[in-house]
């Protein structure tokens, strides 16, 4: 007779993580920046029960179970009693990225069929643009401001006043829908991937383990990276799993508001997206004397590459940058740029080298480099393959199933669409990325719907738009096109012409005319020879 296991049977869902907040840390603060830049205290206590109180409420408003409700919302409180009040009672999460075009935003929310949105007061502005291509049953409305919320919106204050204390846990499964997150298709309309219970609690401990972010219950964390983009690297999660004090930069993510929030509340952990620290490594250089960090704070940097003369600055500012590399189709942390121990004896450079790789698969992120043909390549530091992965907290499909054949292998990995070398050791190490986007401030930018846009131009013959990099956003759209016979253009006329059709951070910031365009044997362009071409543009 085979030995079978007696371990319980025992969900890992998010109702746990609530009810440790009201037993074990209920005095542990949430600070979060307002619009008029006031701080806004509270406790882990309160965030324990206007949770249960939203769960109540939405519960008794008619959203059942696997429903997704909307959010629109910066970092702060309201968006963290969202995250944890949605999936506890059975409600699936919908982070909505604010700086979508509202036609993308309309587009998402319909996807997911959404019927209820929780939104900022400072955002309302926004919700106008796009409220008549969406069918919402109730917007809640979250006043930041202190304004009085207009009439035909719900207050949140008031929403949370119709639920109860006493809200009971339905029976949620952990395979169960959490949370959902769209991220940009390179063709066509963004997709959406979908967090289980399981996946988002057992991503949690993996960030909370001490070779990863080694987040503990001593930590004052400020995720700058928006609870809208991949759940904010998971670190709100990571937070409540550990108890650790959140400090929430609202809307204020420039440079100085982010040095004077580490500097109050003795920030010791913070993430975000190279732009960002760009910026603060410029404000320190320009003030050295000004702000007085925690001490040995760590700054988790991902979503772009990291250069090494950033490593390098934080360094002497006792600001660590730790690496990490993911995407939202994977929880989104899969990798950790720590030096092992077995390398501690590297010289300084040689650690800079390694350190300025993304890094080593968390536990349980299996992960394979493919060629063309999906054979597999060895692992040598210096064979560049098609990365893809396979993990507990990454995805299996796109919500309705879409993308699934260019995203996944026929064994059921997923595609990151990046290229990468993964050395002895395990490290890895991007070198290229194969989906045709700009990645630009840490957002998405479609070159080929920019392309499609500028070769409706009457006098444009081809157009095809690369990233190329920039010192403040990391990547910026260049568009090369070719003009009909006797036309001339400029990077003005294209950026008029665009104007309206997309976000202004969307608009190409050159335009360079060419001759031709070069393109593969199937006459499809060849983006990796204009890349080549492009890689030593200066912007002006
Ligand atoms: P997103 O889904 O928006 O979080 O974007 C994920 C993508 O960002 C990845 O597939 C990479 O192309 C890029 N990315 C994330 N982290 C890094 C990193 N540390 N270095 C280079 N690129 C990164």
């Amino acid at each position: 007779m085979s030995i079978k296991s007696t371990m319980m049977d025992y969900p890992l869902t998010l109702s746990t993580l609530v009810e440790r907040l009201k037993t074990y840390y209920p005095r542990v603060e949430v600070v979060s920046r307002l619009p008029d830049k006031t701080l806004h205290r509270t406790h882990y206590l309160d965030i324990h029960k206007r949770t249960k109180r939203l769960a109540s409420a939405l519960t008794k408003r008619g959203v059942k179970k696997g429903e997704g409700v909307a959010t629109l919302m910066w970092n702060h409180y309201g968006h963290l009693e969202a995250y944890l009040g949605v999936p506890i009672m059975g409600g699936v999460l919908h982070t909505v990225n604010l700086r979508l075009s509202p036609k993308d935003i309309a587009y998402i929310i319909n996807h997911a069929g959404d019927k209820v949105l929780i939104i900022d007061d400072i955002l309302l502005p926004l919700y106008e643009q796009f409220k008549d291509d969406v069918a919402l049953d109730e917007v809640i409305v979250v006043p930041l401001t202190g304004e009085k919320v207009n009439s035909e919106y719900t207050d949140y204050e008031d929403y949370l006043k119709l639920g109860d204390d006493d809200f009971s846990y339905p029976i949620i499964d952990e395979n169960d829908a959490a949370g959902m997150c769209y991220t940009s298709g390179t063709t066509g309309r963004p997709k959406g991937v979908v967090y289980s219970h399981r996946s988002t609690v057992l991503h949690a401990m993996a960030e909370a383990m001490v070779d990863t972010l080694g987040v503990s219950q001593s930590d004052v964390v400020t995720p700058v990276v928006p609870m809208f983009h991949a759940n904010a690297w998971g670190l709100s999660y990571t937070s409540v799993l550990v108890g650790a004090k959140q400090a929430l930069p609202g809307p204020h993510l420039d440079a100085e508001s982010l040095m004077d929030l580490y500097q109050s509340e003795q920030v010791t952990l913070s993430a975000g997206v190279p732009t960002i620290w760009m910026a603060i490594k410029t404000a320190r250089e320009a003030e050295p004397n000004r702000w007085k960090t925690a001490p040995n704070m760590r700054m988790v940097v991902g979503g772009a590459a990291v250069p090494e003369s950033l490593f390098r600055a934080f360094d002497k500012f006792d600001m660590t940058i730790i690496q990490a590399w993911g995407m939202t189709e994977t929880g989104p942390l899969a990798t950790v740029g720590i030096v092992k121990e077995s390398l501690s004896d590297l010289d300084e450079d040689a650690k800079y080298a390694c350190r300025i790789k993304q890094g080593l698969t968390l536990p349980f992120i299996d992960i394979r480099i493919v060629d063309e043909e999906g054979v597999e390549l060895p692992w040598d530091g210096k064979t560049s393959g098609n990365a893809e992965l396979k993990g507990p907290w990454v995805t299996a499909a796109y919500h309705k199933n879409e993308g699934a054949e260019d995203s996944f292998s026929e064994d059921g990995w997923l595609k990151t669409g990046d290229v990468c070398q993964i050395d002895q050791e395990g490290y890895v190490k991007l070198t290229d990325r194969t989906k045709d986007l700009v990645k630009s401030g840490g957002e998405w930018i479609s070159s080929v719907d920019l392309e499609n846009a500028i070769m409706g131009h009457p006098d444009v013959l081809e157009a095809a738009v690369i990233a190329v990099a920039h010192p403040k956003w990391d990547e910026r759209p260049l568009a090369v096109v070719v003009v009909k016979e006797d036309k001339q253009i400029t990077t003005d006329d294209i950026r008029q012409f665009l104007d309206g059709k997309f976000t202004k951070m969307w608009l190409p910031d050159a335009v360079e005319v060419i001759a031709e365009i070069p393109k593969t044997s199937t006459g499809k362009f060849m983006k990796m020879a204009l890349r080549e071409q492009y890689k030593n543009w200066v912007w002006e």
